[in-house]
């Protein structure tokens, strides 16, 4: 250990942090506030000690950051200790200053000097503040409180520096302490300086057990000492600073001390050794450090390591880790207990903070941790690499956000959907839902012209499984048809409970052909298990199939695919029975008709007027014409022989985005035809039959034919006409023929759908 006068040979100037010099009134200032808190604490009134003791505090901590936790807990337990402490660690200042000591060494004396008594908060205070001679057991309970504090001290991760110097403070100079049984020079040089400190404040201010002594009796009586109990250099020298200028030395106390109440100045100890020698601290950075410590989320920073060098307020109250505990730790899940959003715990191999680490990429993620009493929270956690700004890596900085209420709420947002959205027994979508996905499914599908179909389907004989085998049973092959239906299925499909044992297929693009295929699947899957609920026994189901055609709305489509369920139950159930073609028959053709019908001419804008041929007879035509009466709901006003006027209701969208009823009234007129064709190869030449249709639509209102909206709808019409009819234009326009605009009288309905 360097003697005084060696220290001050080998002072070295870079270590040493010169005196800011402080405006003088500043400066006055300064040193009236470090007197204030310094004051013995017990001989003012009440709110003047409170003052002082908040002061304290202040000082302590803007000087020593994180030690200030420990001085708070001596100023709790002791305050008059505290006080002294503080007084001592001031004059210890002072001292170091006129030595000049370089400025680690000066603030290791300081944090020694202030917290030298820490132990003694395990000193019962009825032995702090006897009066009389102390019992060899009290004695013994003050001298292991010297080892206590150097125990505290050691868990705060002070240098050895301080724990020595705190641990021999009191050492007589020679060796003849009842304990300490270090003497000389032996003794760190910092005990020696707190022990002739120590003393000469003790004398100097008021005890229980006597009065305050004057400052220069004081001072002898350290003379006295000198040798035997203080280091005689050292008194010497104390006693020099004495006559000294009291008031600079203060002013350099005061720069050194409260200025660093904003963050200024060398730190006693760091956990860390790249903070051995901080930069001065930026306010920025004291802005930084009073958010990150007060913000509600936990806020970690770990280093390349995963080592965690901070952990915040935030952190504890998220955790329920408190930051000493998780200090120094490895950050892993299995720290937090961290399990992903599905559940699952995460091995400490699958860290995200370790990802984030050898990658260098943000993370932001989800997952639950174990939170305060016992309860796992739901957490946002975003981990951040942090390099020193030239790409060398430093660690990680990490925000972990308690997003427990904010995951509930999406929950029950979430169950409501369920709720509104699913049938709760099969959980596949309910009717409700099927029927707003159907209209949606109709609308994209129209504007894409991409395909997609429907397929409806329904348990055969469900009544008789109920009777046989009873509800619970039955309930059981509906759920089982369900998960079949799904299972069936790509992702974009919508499978739908329509009504009690009857389900809707919806098939995102995809033709008539594929989804009667993907129903065949299904209903041959169905027929073919045997269920344990049903005694092993086999059930089926009936299937109607169409795919989307030009000008179909949801209901259209809808009734078409029911009638082919229909259809497949009249013709024996188990089965599956495929309705209408695509859009691919017509859109093909659409330009060379569309072209023709509203190419020009006085006429054109206002009706719609052509003529289709359908290679079939024309009983067969009116057949296929019923099921586009049925499915469109077309009111029949007029039926003659070959002839029929039909209402058909639509909407119409207008510009400004209203919806609004329209009204075509359509004219049909069938003729049977033979006509001399060969097959595709040139083969079988002969007279063929055919149905031509001459059609005309029209808007039924007079100012509904002005809008272009109307011509756009009607034009839809006669495309799903021409679907129903698998029917394409007359080759020849010159053939067309209007039809008569007054049919006949004989009225007998074709019979729509019947
Ligand atoms: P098919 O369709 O082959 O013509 O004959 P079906 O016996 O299936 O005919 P129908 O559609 O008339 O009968 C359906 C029966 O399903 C009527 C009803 O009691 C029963 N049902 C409807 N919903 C449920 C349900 O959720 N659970 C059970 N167990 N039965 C239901
Ligand atoms: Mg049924
Ligand atoms: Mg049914």
């Amino acid at each position: 250990m360097p003697t005084s006068s060696e220290l001050v040979a080998s002072g070295d100037a870079s270590l040493s942090v010169a005196p800011t010099p402080a405006p003088k009134d500043a400066a006055a200032t300064a040193i009236r506030q470090l007197d204030e808190a310094a004051q013995p604490v017990g001989l003012g009134s009440e709110e003047r000690v409170e003052k002082q003791s908040e002061l304290a505090a202040q000082l302590v901590e803007g000087r020593l950051g994180m030690v200030s936790a420990l001085y708070a807990s001596m100023q709790l337990k002791n305050a008059a200790v505290a006080s002294h402490c503080l007084r001592v660690a001031l004059s210890c200042s002072r001292w170091g200053a006129t030595l000049g000591m370089p400025d680690r060494l000066r603030t290791q004396l300081e944090a020694a000097a202030l917290l030298h008594d820490i132990g003694k908060i395990g000193v019962p205070d009825a032995v702090l503040q006897k009066p009389g001679r102390l019992t060899d057991d009290e004695l013994r309970s003050i001298d292991s409180s010297r080892r206590a504090s150097r125990n505290v001290l050691a868990a705060a991760g002070a240098p050895e520096a301080v724990l020595d110097g705190v641990e021999s403070a009191g050492a007589w100079f020679n060796g003849g302490h009842r304990d300490i049984k270090l003497e000389g020079e032996a003794i760190p040089f910092v005990s020696r300086m707190i022990s002739i400190v120590d003393a000469y404040d003790s004398m100097t201010t008021d005890q229980v057990y006597r009065p305050a002594r004057s400052r220069e009796r004081a001072l002898a009586e350290l003379f006295e000492g000198a040798g035997t109990q203080f280091d005689p250099d050292l008194v010497k020298s104390f006693c020099e600073m004495h006559g000294g200028d009291q008031a600079e030395l203060d002013a350099d106390v005061a720069s050194r001390w409260l200025p660093s109440i904003i963050g200024d100045g060398p730190s006693p100890w760091s956990v860390t050794p790249l903070a051995a020698s901080p930069a001065p601290a930026s306010p920025r950075s004291v802005f930084d450090t009073k958010l990150i410590d007060n913000l509600h989320d936990a806020v970690v920073f770990v280093d390349r390591t995963r080592i965690i060098t901070h952990w915040n307020v935030g952190a504890e109250r998220l955790t329920g880790v408190g930051a000493s505990a998780a200090m120094g730790k490895v950050f892993t899940p299995t720290l937090l207990d961290m399990a992903d959003d599905a559940g699952a715990l995460l091995e400490d191999g699958k860290c995200p903070l370790a990802e984030t680490l050898s990658s260098g990429m943000q993370h932001l993620g989800r997952y639950t941790v174990m939170g305060r009493n016992g309860k796992r929270a739901s957490i946002e956690l975003h981990a951040v690499p942090v390099d020193d700004g030239g790409g060398a890596e430093l660690g990680a900085s990490i925000l972990m956000r308690d997003i427990t209420s904010e995951q509930s709420l999406e929950d029950r947002c979430q169950q409501l959907h369920a709720a509104v959205t699913k049938d709760p027994m099969t959980q596949v979508a309910n009717r409700a839902e099927f029927d707003r996905m159907l209209a949606a499914f109709v609308d994209a599908h129209e504007a894409t012209g991409l395909p997609c179909s429907l397929i409806m389907a329904d348990i055969d004989r469900f009544k008789s499984i109920n009777d046989t085998f009873g509800h619970q049973a039955g309930d059981e092959a509906i759920m089982t048809f369900a998960r079949l239906l799904k299972s069936l299925c790509r992702s974009g499909d919508l499978v739908a409970r329509y009504g009690g044992e009857e389900f809707a297929v919806l098939c995102a693009d995809c033709n008539n052909a594929t989804a009667a295929k993907r129903a065949e699947q299904i209903r041959k899957k169905l027929s073919e298990t045997a269920h344990s609920y049903l005694g092993g026994r086999h059930i089926t189901a009936s299937f109607g199939v169409t795919e989307l055609q030009t000008g179909d709305t949801p209901e259209t489509m809808l009734r078409r695919a029911d009638r082919g369920l229909l259809q497949a139950k009249d013709q024996g159930r188990n089965q599956v029975v495929q309705l209408g073609d695509g859009m691919a028959d017509t859109t093909g053709k659409k330009t060379s008709w569309l072209g023709r019908l509203f190419g020009g001419g006085a006429n054109s804008s206002r009706v719609i007027e052509t003529k289709l041929v359908t290679k079939v007879p024309v009983e067969l035509a009116v057949e296929k014409l019923k099921g586009f009466v049925a499915d469109r709901e077309a009111k029949i006003l007029k039926a003659g022989l070959n002839h029929l006027r039909l209402q058909i209701d639509d909407q119409v969208t207008a510009r400004d985005g209203t919806v609004r009823p329209i009204a075509f009234l359509t004219d049909l007129r069938l003729a049977e035809e033979h006509v001399d064709r060969t097959n595709t190869q040139g083969f079988a030449r002969g007279k063929y039959v055919q149905t031509a249709i001459t059609v005309s639509i029209k808007a039924k209102r007079e100012r509904d034919r002005r809008g272009g909206r109307a011509i756009e709808r009607g034009r839809l019409l006669l495309g799903n006409l021409m679907s129903y009819l698998m029917a394409h234009e007359a080759d020849d326009p010159a053939e067309y023929q209007p039809p008569e605009t007054e049919a006949p009288a004989e009225e007998s309905p074709v019979g729509a759908g019947a």
